[in-house]
């Protein structure tokens, strides 16, 4: 790992010999920016911050969608000295103020549909686009003044153990977290995760953008790795099975990075047939975030064939990827199908029992824990008492990263005497039943591969007897027949008797995060409540 560079500078280095070559287009407008203008933007941007009074560590709140301009606003940030903090545009006003509150902001960029949305927050705000909105400040004359060198502005010194970003975890098993993350962090993670990349693929990917920029997955994972390797992003706003198959063969990707729900959806909904997917240029996808059922895959290839599949495992705590599949056609270690990958390069992990945190033997499902670079800030300096891992979170940094420097993810895996690596679930998703435990992800994948299934979810209710029993909302094809007792009993016919669905809904829809995660919280505390009234109607 290069002890010396800012992000920004390792992402764009080399830049200048690509400089007519597209680096981000927007699959629904078409609108493109070079590698000339990130460069020269991502600069004016630095500067124009440094003259509105950007201080190195303060924090730049983005509300934007996937649009061309995103990393020049997330680097031009880092650039500046500034940490770059991305928030979903869909959100709703009172979860932006959240999070520009729990991150310090001083300063918000977003568009003029969502400037609406900050208007009440008192600080400066700056609006891309060609609208003029009054009270905010204009991008492009912004940075046509930044250009001019009119502005007032002395260059800080930006060093590589600075933060540069503090994401918010996906708040999937509760509130969501600021994660302090550091230029260190990032390069680090992204020489692990690029390890695998030849040089022939140097200035040749053609990759999705459709992750939100915003999570971890699509800032390191899309835009810089991307960057990095010279290669173009096709930016897509929002998730739309068509619009995503006409992307796809309109600009000719060659690899989406993309979310098991989206995979689903690929092998289930019958739009997908009225695709000539033999116009495809697409070679290879990435699937993270969350467990892929293995049924799921295998209908995957056999619809897909020519496209190779990589899953990966990673966390905002670890600044993306931890572990993922090689690139098969160099050759090396390619990963077992069904695994997560294997352990990427200048990373420790082990697998512990989260009850005595003693290491356990291959083939032994355990808490998965990583230690390396890329794991976010936790100081324990006497001189940086206040500096934690999550922003200002320091009992929750605590339960997180061990005095060794262990990352725990709260996640369950083993490693087999290949040294491949398989996710089972997260610990506080297992389902606790008369002692014994279940992986809502494994009755997850039998639900699926119910050709009458649509999309399910499983969860944990509580229940006196048995502590907890296996619950799961269902939905159904339009045309299926079968009834909640038959798909009950269709999963009690493929798993031991404590496994079995004891309560089955179908449902319309199941509600899944922005990256992809089934949203368990908030299924559970309606199928509770569902529960409750049908007890009180008798
Ligand atoms: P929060 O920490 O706020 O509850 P979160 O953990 O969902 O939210 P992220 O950092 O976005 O926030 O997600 C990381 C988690 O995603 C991992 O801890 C793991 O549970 C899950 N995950 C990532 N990749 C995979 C994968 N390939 N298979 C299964 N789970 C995965
Ligand atoms: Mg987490």
């Amino acid at each position: 790992v290069p002890d010396n560079v800012t992000l920004p500078e390792f992402v764009l280095q080399n830049a200048e010999l690509y400089s007519d070559k597209v680096a981000f287009v927007e699959a629904a407008t078409g609108k493109a920016c070079t590698y000339a203008q990130v460069t020269r933007d991502t600069k004016r941007f630095s500067k124009a911050l440094g003259s509105l009074g950007l201080r190195k560590g303060h924090v730049v709140v983005v509300i934007l969608p996937n649009v061309a301009e995103y990393a020049i606003v997330a680097l031009g940030i880092m650039g500046a000295g500034g940490v770059f903090s991305g928030a979903n545009p869909s959100a709703h006003a009172s979860e932006i103020k959240k999070q520009v509150e729990a991150a310090d902001a001083k300063l918000i960029v977003t568009d003029a549909s969502t400037s609406k949305k900050v208007q009440s927050l008192e600080l400066p705000v700056i609006v891309l686009g060609e609208e003029r909105i009054e009270g905010t400040i204009h991008w492009g004359e912004l940075l046509e003044a930044a250009e001019r060198a009119s502005v007032n502005f002395t260059k800080q010194a930006v060093q590589q153990t600075d933060l540069c970003a503090l994401p918010f975890s996906s708040g999937t098993t509760g509130l969501s977290k600021g994660v302090m993350l550091t230029h260190r962090n990032l390069v680090a993670n992204l020489c692990s995760s690029l390890f695998s990349v030849g040089p022939e693929l140097i200035g040749q990917v053609t990759t999705l953008g459709l992750i939100p920029f915003f999570h971890i997955y699509g800032l390191t994972g899309i835009c810089c790795a991307t960057l990095r390797n010279k290669g173009k992003v096709v930016a897509m706003g929002r998730y739309e099975l068509r619009a995503f198959l006409n992307a796809l063969i309109d600009h000719e990707v060659t690899f989406a990075p993309i979310v098991p729900p989206i995979i689903l959806g690929l092998v289930k909904d019958p739009i997908v047939d009225e695709f000539d997917l033999g116009k495809l240029k697409l070679r290879s996808i990435m699937t993270a975030a969350a467990p892929l059922a293995p049924e799921i895959l295998n209908e995957f290839q056999k619809k897909f064939p020519g496209v190779d599949v990589q899953e990966a495992y990673g966390m905002t705590e670890h600044s993306c990827i931890t572990l993922t599949h090689g690139d098969p056609t160099k050759g090396h270690g390619i990963a077992k199908k069904h695994s997560v990958g294997f352990i990427l390069p200048n990373l420790e992990v082990k697998f512990i029992d989260p009850d005595t945190s003693r290491s356990l033997p291959k083939n032994t499902p355990g808490e998965i824990c990583v230690r390396s670079q890329c794991v976010m800030l936790a100081l324990r300096d006497t001189n940086y008492l206040s500096v934690t891992g999550y922003y200002k979170n320091e009992y929750e940094t605590a339960q997180t990263i061990d005095e060794n420097g262990w990352l725990h993810t709260g996640d369950i895996g083993y490693i087999d005497d290949d040294g491949d690596v398989f996710v089972v679930d997260r610990i506080k998703e297992l389902i606790k039943y008369k002692g014994f435990q279940v992986a809502p992800a494994e009755l997850e994948g039998i639900l699926l591969s119910h050709p009458s299934v649509e999309d399910a979810a499983v969860l944990g209710l509580p229940d006196e007897e048995a502590g907890e029993i296996p619950a799961a909302c269902v939905v159904m094809s339009p045309d299926a027949k079968e009834t909640e007792k038959e798909i009950m009993n269709y999963v009690a016919s493929n798993v031991a008797s404590y496994k079995r669905v004891r309560v089955l809904q179908f449902v319309d829809t199941i509600p899944k995060s922005p990256s992809g995660k089934i949203m368990r919280r908030l299924i559970k505390e309606k199928m509770v409540e569902n529960m409750k009234t049908n007890l009180k109607a008798g």
